[in-house]
């Protein structure tokens, strides 16, 4: 049996396929909701869910939240601002004198939902699926799935929450071609996905999101909005900690209330507190947040190709979108109701769950195809990026390219992997390198074929061979992200704020490398056919090849490209009369 779950920022579900449906866990308590919550005590096990959520206000400093943002991350990338350490070290959480990984508190996670299955269904369960933002990048998705194992599962497969979502409202409801959005709003993040449902398959066509924006966000506000209310200057952490909790209970009252008062107990100095709060107050406080979904909503639906009209649907997916100004929100951007028909915190542990059923057979006619989030590539001479899989690629998939090398003697070849969608190597992240030994030979002889393949988890494998010898080097990307300062998001927004000049960079560092190879060669074809070429046209040849020279220098990629043409069309007759030379010696 193979159970569904969804690690979600905030919360998370287990549920197994019993009896030809999918079925939610429950604990004894009749929860299925367990909170994404660990609290570490100064002895003894630490405690998870409903538990830990006890001790949070009484201890802050021993509990962990939201866990999700730190997973698969290093200090300095977003969602590290409250991790001390050494730039581009893995991110870890120190309580007491213990240091902890943000895959081992995710694994107790993992564990307290697993005994809850085990003893629901009283059998061991060892198998597992688990969902991750579409978002999640190889090292997220590898840690994920290091959780996993931590916690005693074997993990068969890590799925997008979009997709999973898409699963579970899909199955039976929709035509046989429907394109969907699937808009996820979440404790800690937002993702906007666009699907493809055709003939039971299911197609992820584009996704855009921030890693950072979710109801915590929300939380924060409110919680600021209720400390000015009752005139709280300096609160402690304690207090804080107690403010947010606060927030959040009354945001939630409060997408179905018009109004509601928060009490606030022996806060400070015994004092209680009682703030009323309505619902038009809270929509003021969170639409700056919620409004951040928008650009990002109208960015996927661009790259998908589509327009808010093509959707056939519009998913709500994430404990968030309960909040009626999102759903306002969603029905603005999108010119359509939302479809209300499945639990916004379920479809996500709902489609975990028949992922795993149709891994184990139990539902066929369904395939689940899933898209890179950003491009793939390696580093080319002149520092370019060569995109080898571009973003929006369905997965699994593999692609290939030769490449030789650039100078005579060359004994060897760095391959630099790159993540994302600018021009410049410079500008991506680097996901990892090596090098390539090769017998040194002359310019553009050598040959090294570079293959790089995702496996339906997302998880890059980049082959290399010196097809020469045979030589091959395999590196598996899981974890290794080495520098990655920006958030995809930054990315994504840089590569369409910088096009212009990226364009620019690409085809001057093109039209560089083509003077820096041509230069020479022309002189030395000169050289060799001195006394063969009229005097004024040796003059004119290397008038032009001074102008290529002085373009570079210039650094005027349209002087340069006019530089090298007319260079190019004055020089047509060297290598035919280069060949005639050697025919007559
Ligand atoms: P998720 O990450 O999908 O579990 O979503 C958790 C987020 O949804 C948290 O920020 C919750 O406060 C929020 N949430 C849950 N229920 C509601 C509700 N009824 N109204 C507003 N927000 C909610």
């Amino acid at each position: 049996m193979i159970a569904g779950i969804d690690l979600g920022t905030t919360n998370s579900l287990i549920g197994v396929y019993e009896g030809g449906f999918p079925s939610l866990l429950a604990d004894n308590d009749g929860n299925r909701i367990t909170p994404s919550v660990v609290f570490y005590p100064e002895e003894g096990e630490p405690l998870v869910g409903r538990e830990a959520v006890r001790f949070r206000s009484l201890q802050p400093e021993r509990s962990i939240t939201s866990v999700k943002r730190l997973i698969g991350r290093r200090i300095g990338e977003n969602g590290t601002e409250q991790i001390s350490g050494r730039k581009g070290a893995p991110a870890v959480i120190t309580i007491g004198d213990r240091v902890i990984t943000p895959e081992e508190v995710s694994s107790e996670i993992l564990k307290k939902l697993k005994s809850l299955a085990e003893s629901r269904l009283g059998t061991t369960i060892n198998r597992a699926v688990i969902t991750v933002p579409a978002y999640f990048n190889d090292a997220q998705r590898g840690a994920t799935r290091r959780a996993g194992e931590l916690a005693g599962f074997t993990v068969e497969r890590i799925v997008s929450e979009p997709t999973a979502a898409a699963l579970a409202y899909g199955l039976d409801r929709l035509a046989d071609r429907s394109k969907v959005a699937v808009y996820d709003l979440g404790g800690g993040t937002f993702d906007l996905s666009v699907l493809q449902l055709d003939n039971g398959v299911f197609q992820v066509l584009s996704t855009h999101g921030d890693t950072q924006l979710g109801g915590d966000d929300i939380d924060e506000a409110i919680a600021v909005l209720i400390r000015r209310k009752a005139g709280i200057k300096e609160p402690s952490i304690t207090v804080t900690s107690r403010l947010k909790e606060a927030a959040r209970t009354a945001k939630e009252i409060l997408s179905t209330a018009e109004m509601t008062v928060v009490r606030l107990p022996f806060l400070e100095e015994n004092k209680s507190l009682e703030i009323p709060l309505t619902r038009a107050e809270i929509d003021e406080a969170s639409a700056p947040i919620i409004r951040r979904t928008r650009s990002l909503c109208l960015r996927a639906l661009q790259d998908a190709g589509l327009e808010s009209a093509d959707l056939d649907q519009v998913i709500l997916v994430g404990g968030s979108t309960r909040m009626p100004l999102v759903r306002s929100f969603v029905k603005e951007i999108f010119g359509r109701e939302p479809n209300l028909s499945q639990h916004p915190d379920e479809s996500v542990a709902l489609g975990a769950i028949l992922q795993g059923a149709i891994l184990e057979g139990n539902l066929q006619n369904v395939a689940l195809l899933d898209v890179t989030p950003l491009s793939l590539g390696i580093e080319t001479f002149g520092g370019l990026m060569n995109v080898i899989i571009p973003r929006n690629t369905t997965i699994p998939a593999k692609a290939g390219e030769m490449f030789t090398n650039a100078i005579a003697g060359q004994g060897g070849m760095k391959i630099v992997i790159l993540q994302g969608e600018r021009e410049l190597a410079s500008d991506n992240w680097i996901l990892g390198s090596f090098e390539i030994p090769f017998s040194p030979s002359p310019k553009g002889t050598a040959r090294v074929g570079v293959q790089f393949s995702i496996d339906a988890d997302g998880i890059l494998q980049v082959l290399v061979r010196d097809t020469s010898t045979g030589a091959e080097k395999i590196l598996e990307i899981k974890s290794a992200v080495e520098v990655s300062d920006e958030a995809v998001e930054a990315m994504l927004a840089g590569s369409l704020e910088h096009a212009f000049e990226d364009m620019d960079a690409r085809i001057f560092t093109e039209a560089r490398l083509k003077a820096e190879e041509m230069t020479p060669s022309v002189h030395d074809a000169l050289a060799q056919l001195e006394s063969e070429i009229p005097e004024d046209e040796v003059a004119s040849i290397l008038r032009l090849t001074e102008e290529v020279t002085s373009a570079l220098g210039s650094k005027e990629t349209k002087r340069l490209k006019q530089a090298l043409i007319s260079l190019d069309e004055a020089t047509q007759g060297l290598a035919t009369r280069l060949v005639e030379k050697a025919m007559r010696t």
